[in-house]
């Protein structure tokens, strides 16, 4: 079959749930996709901020590879080494210390929640507890993590949602400060919101809701499923705040490409919170996934991801802040480390498409923002290749 004729035999067995692409995508190599006629793509969205290490990593495939000869699938009930050597990888490289692996971002949120309820239970013995959650937010799309996202939109038509969830306006510390009563159990944020624009949690705003939680007994759970694993520079984007959440989710690049997620937990909260037989996953932190795990923490060790993040992040948002000044109808930058939105004054579909139809990959979050979440490891000729390509298509877009 062509190109076309894959993508109405998907448009005919699929269910409709997203305005896709008109590519159908074949393999990867580096940071470059190729389509299944053999055209090459920049790649600037990495899966949505989940090829952290891009395509064919040297040693992660080989990585898979053995797991696969030995077994991909046991069961929680058992133990296995890479599920100990990933949770003490990633408790390494978060501060955290305990680890509950999921299969994705939705599902870390889940668990994240019934820890805050199931905490908050034990400290009172009630149980009609309030989350407080951020206007603009992402969490996903399962009820628990539906009800705690800001959108409106995305809710609906799916109410009732989980209930006693409020939304506070992300640093506007009065606006969280107004919620806050004896029946709070949590607030969630996105330490950099993702999906709702690109927009960082300030460090000041992070501290007084730090304090807020301490003084209250509130735990502080922090989503950095997609502005984490060193996407901002930092291996979580709390790290640069040195405010430490309670319980943090983590997914997408936490397994470049495995699915795989998790939410992690200070002692104090993992002693007196979930307990056995309290929640469970049958595919969570398998072998397959947390040898994946395991050898993607190792390389952003040997290999200082995060470094070359942090060196070579000023560079795009220089080419970023210099389209800002150039084109009047694209407003500002937003955004941390590989981590950068553009926001236009208009919708951005057709700057995609036409940059799709170029050789490069982009996405939007939002109809008007444009969103960068490329690989991590990126250079300034990546860098450069996509502005000459976005250039093009911001100009045959505007002039159309
Ligand atoms: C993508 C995302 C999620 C949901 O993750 P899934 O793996 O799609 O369920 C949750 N929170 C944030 C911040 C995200 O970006």
């Amino acid at each position: 079959m062509n190109m076309n004729e894959y993508i109405e035999q998907a448009e005919h067995d699929l269910l409709h749930t997203y305005n896709r692409y008109q590519i159908v995508l074949d393999h990867g190599d580096g940071v470059y996709l190729y389509d299944i006629e053999g055209r090459k793509y920049l790649d600037f969205v990495a899966g949505i901020a989940v090829f952290a290490l891009g395509y064919h990593y040297p040693g992660y495939d080989e990585t898979l590879h053995a797991q696969i000869d030995k077994v991909i699938h046991t069961s929680n009930y058992y133990y296995n080494v890479p599920a100990v050597e990933a949770a003490r990888k990633l408790k390494a490289a978060s501060g955290m210390d305990r680890v509950f692996f999921t299969n994705s971002g939705a599902e870390a949120i889940e668990g994240a929640i019934k820890a805050a309820r199931k905490y908050a239970y034990l400290r009172d013995g009630t149980t009609d507890h309030e989350i407080i959650a951020m206007e603009h937010s992402f969490h996903g799309r399962t009820f628990g993590a539906l009800s705690v996202t800001g959108n409106a939109h995305y809710r609906e038509a799916f109410e009732p949602m989980i209930g006693n969830i409020r939304f506070a306006g992300l640093n506007d510390i009065e606006s969280v400060k107004k919620l806050v009563n004896a029946k709070t159990c949590a607030i969630l944020l996105e330490t950099v919101q993702g999906e709702g624009g690109l927009r960082p949690a300030d460090k000041e705003f992070l501290k007084e809701i730090r304090s807020l939680c301490d003084q209250n007994d509130i735990l502080l759970i922090l989503d950095e499923i997609q502005c984490g694993m060193g996407r901002t520079g930092y291996m979580y984007a709390w790290q640069e705040s040195g405010v430490k959440p309670d319980i943090m989710t983590t997914a997408k690049a936490l397994g470049c490409g495995v699915p795989v997620g998790a939410f992690l937990m200070t002692e104090r909260v993992g002693a007196n919170s979930l307990a056995a037989g309290d929640h469970g996953t049958t595919y969570g932190g398998n072998p397959l996934a947390c040898a994946a795990v395991s050898k993607v923490l190792d390389i952003f060790d040997s290999d200082d991801i995060t470094g070359h993040v942090r060196e070579v992040a000023p560079y795009l948002e220089e080419k970023l802040d210099a389209l800002v000044q150039k084109y009047d109808f694209i407003q500002e930058r937003r955004g941390k480390g590989l981590m950068q939105g553009l926001k236009f004054d208009r919708p951005v579909a057709d700057v995609i498409n036409s940059a799709m139809s170029k050789g490069l990959i982009i996405i939007n979050a939002g109809a008007d923002i444009l969103r960068f979440v490329p690989p991590l490891i990126i250079e300034r000729e990546h860098i450069d290749e996509m502005i000459d390509i976005l250039s093009q298509a911001i100009e045959e877009t505007a002039s159309a």
